[in-house]
């Protein structure tokens, strides 16, 4: 697949950071052992400072999550890059991404994966991130706004799906929209601490195991925390 940054993303205002981000993704995320290139090429392509509130933007490349409002994070750089290692992508696959947020982990699948959904359910966040990816020209990501803890039938069934909101268990109705082979990856645990748990769809029968410890904001929706 074409990852090179397509024209959009050379917005006025991009080129300031450059270093910052080349410098995030040779400590943050090489430097932490993921090495593929073509995930490497995705976190340098994506303008992160431009998802983030204006307040924030000189610390987008720091090494940690950042407020987005109402109450929510952008995920840590590595975190981002890890949970998409995880997913496995070729850049032929469908991803169902629970969780815009800012929209930054929806632009960097759009660079590994041939078409990204993804949900969430507070309208100004949801509204904010589709027109900075509409911007940007990530045309195979759709946005919805709706309860990504349903999933999205629509588009079902998906290769991967990544949940970015902590959730109690992993919903039955997300492992059903997965297709044979697919991965589900997602943090499950109360609010203070989460583990990442990978579900893989192998001949009809669902396998489980257990990754790395996170700290999530609570999922909500139907089969989030109520
Ligand atoms: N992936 C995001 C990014 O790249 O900025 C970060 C996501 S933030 C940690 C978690 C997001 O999940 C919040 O924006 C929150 O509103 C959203 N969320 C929580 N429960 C949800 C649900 N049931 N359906 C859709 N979105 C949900």
């Amino acid at each position: 697949m074409d990852i090179r940054p397509n024209s959009a993303y050379t917005l006025p205002g991009m080129d300031a950071y450059e270093s910052d981000r080349m410098d995030m993704v040779r400590r943050q995320i090489a430097g932490r052992g993921l090495r593929d290139a073509r995930l490497l090429a995705a976190f340098e392509s994506v303008p992160r400072h431009l998802f983030v509130p204006e307040e924030y933007r000189q610390h987008a490349y720091a090494d940690g999550p950042l407020p987005i409002g109402y109450g929510q994070t952008i995920s840590q750089p590595y975190i981002v890059a890890f949970m998409t290692h995880l997913l496995d992508l070729t850049g032929r696959e469908r991803v169902l991404e629970v969780g815009t947020g800012s929209g930054y982990q929806a632009a960097i699948l759009s660079h590994l994966a041939a078409e990204i959904h993804t949900t969430e359910m507070i309208p100004e966040l949801f509204a904010q991130a589709e027109k900075i990816l509409s911007e940007l020209g990530c045309a195979n990501v759709h946005c919805h706004l709706a309860d990504g803890s349903l999933g999205w039938t629509e588009a079902a069934p998906y290769d991967g799906i990544l949940v970015t909101a902590a959730a109690p268990s992993a919903p039955q109705t997300l492992l059903s929209q997965l297709a044979e082979g697919g991965r589900l990856v997602l943090p499950v645990g109360d609010r203070g601490y989460q583990e990442l748990e990978i579900w893989r769809k192998e001949n009809g029968e669902f396998k489980y195991r257990p990754s790395l410890g996170v700290a999530f904001v609570p999922l909500r929706g139907e089969y989030g925390w109520k």
